[in-house]
């Protein structure tokens, strides 16, 4: 039946295809009720110093669905981008992460501790954004200093000016910006000599490949002398092993994140780190 059909309507009657856009819409509805329903939690990844002591958290975003239990990122920030959910999500986002910062703003043992929340392209690109953060910060309550705002290149290729205001007006409030994913995309260098960065965010993906490809370890090593010669600070994600961790501090880079130090974890976890320390593996 589907030969007859002929090519350009093969997909209309593949029963998988079909299967699989009746899921996409089920999965759509239910994130669309996700946010009235209670169902959006904040895990946080540690951030370690080279002597393994917490410097601050990564949140990140969970969803933990009824029946589905917990779903991950990959699975529906797509969807959430798509759809231009990701604004009210984003915001709920930083608005929970901005309240646990302040919470820890209060605590002598956590005062010093950053937040760095994803931001979307798209949640970036609203005219709303900067008024948005500045309402938060105000009703949170939360140390501006202490927010580290993670942004992806694919925000520099287009809109460059806008993109550098928006920067512009957060920085003089005192947030921060982290560069994720760096090397990842496909946009030129030279936004690095406007942007008000703070911070290269190493991807996993070469972390992961420092030992055994020659060619990764140039990039990374390149990365951190890249990031150095700007007055930035570097930090490295998907850091697993103690090799890994070595490897980087010999070459400069003396910030890390990944599951040597601890996956993404509840609030009392983090806290009892202060306590126990990050037990070295
Ligand atoms: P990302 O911002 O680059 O976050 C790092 C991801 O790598 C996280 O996955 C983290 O759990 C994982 N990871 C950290 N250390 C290691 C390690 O040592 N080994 C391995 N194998 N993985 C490690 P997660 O939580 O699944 O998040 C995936 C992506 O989803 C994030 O990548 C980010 O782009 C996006 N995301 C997560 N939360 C949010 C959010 O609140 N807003 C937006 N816009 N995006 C988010
Ligand atoms: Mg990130
Ligand atoms: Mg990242
Ligand atoms: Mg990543």
């Amino acid at each position: 039946q589907a030969k007859e059909a002929g090519r350009d309507t093969l997909s209309f009657f593949d029963p998988g295809m079909q299967a699989a856009l009746v899921s996409r819409a089920r999965l759509e509805k239910d994130l669309r009720q996700a946010l009235t329903n209670d169902e959006w939690r904040l895990v946080y990844q540690p951030q370690v110093d080279i002597e393994d002591q917490l410097t601050g958290v990564e949140a990140l975003l969970r969803w933990q669905h009824p029946e589905r239990g917990m779903v991950s990122p990959g699975e529906f920030i797509p969807i959430l981008e798509s759809t231009r959910l990701i604004n009210d999500v984003g915001m709920w986002v930083l608005e929970t992460a901005c309240k646990q910062l302040n919470e820890w703003q209060h605590q002598p043992d956590t005062a010093h501790l950053t937040v760095a929340v994803n931001i979307s392209p798209i949640q970036f690109r609203e005219d709303s954004f900067v008024p948005k953060v500045k309402a938060i910060l105000r009703r949170t309550g939360a140390p501006a200093n202490k927010l580290k705002l993670e942004v992806t290149e694919t925000l520099f290729v287009e809109s460059q000016e806008n993109t550098q205001r928006k920067m512009e007006h957060l920085r003089a409030q005192g947030v921060r910006f982290s560069l994720d994913d760096f090397g990842t995309g496909y946009s030129s260098l030279a936004y690095l000599a406007k942007l008000p960065l703070d911070q290269l965010k190493i991807d996993q993906s070469f972390v992961f490949k420092v030992l055994d490809s020659p060619a990764n370890a140039a990039i990374v090593e390149s990365t951190i002398a890249l990031a150095q010669s700007l007055g930035l600070s570097v930090i490295a994600e998907g850091v697993e092993t103690r090799t890994h961790k070595n490897w980087l501090a010999r070459h400069g880079c003396y910030a890390f994140q990944g599951y040597l130090f601890g996956r993404p974890m509840v609030v009392e976890e983090i806290e009892a780190l202060l306590y126990t320390g990050v037990e070295a593996r």
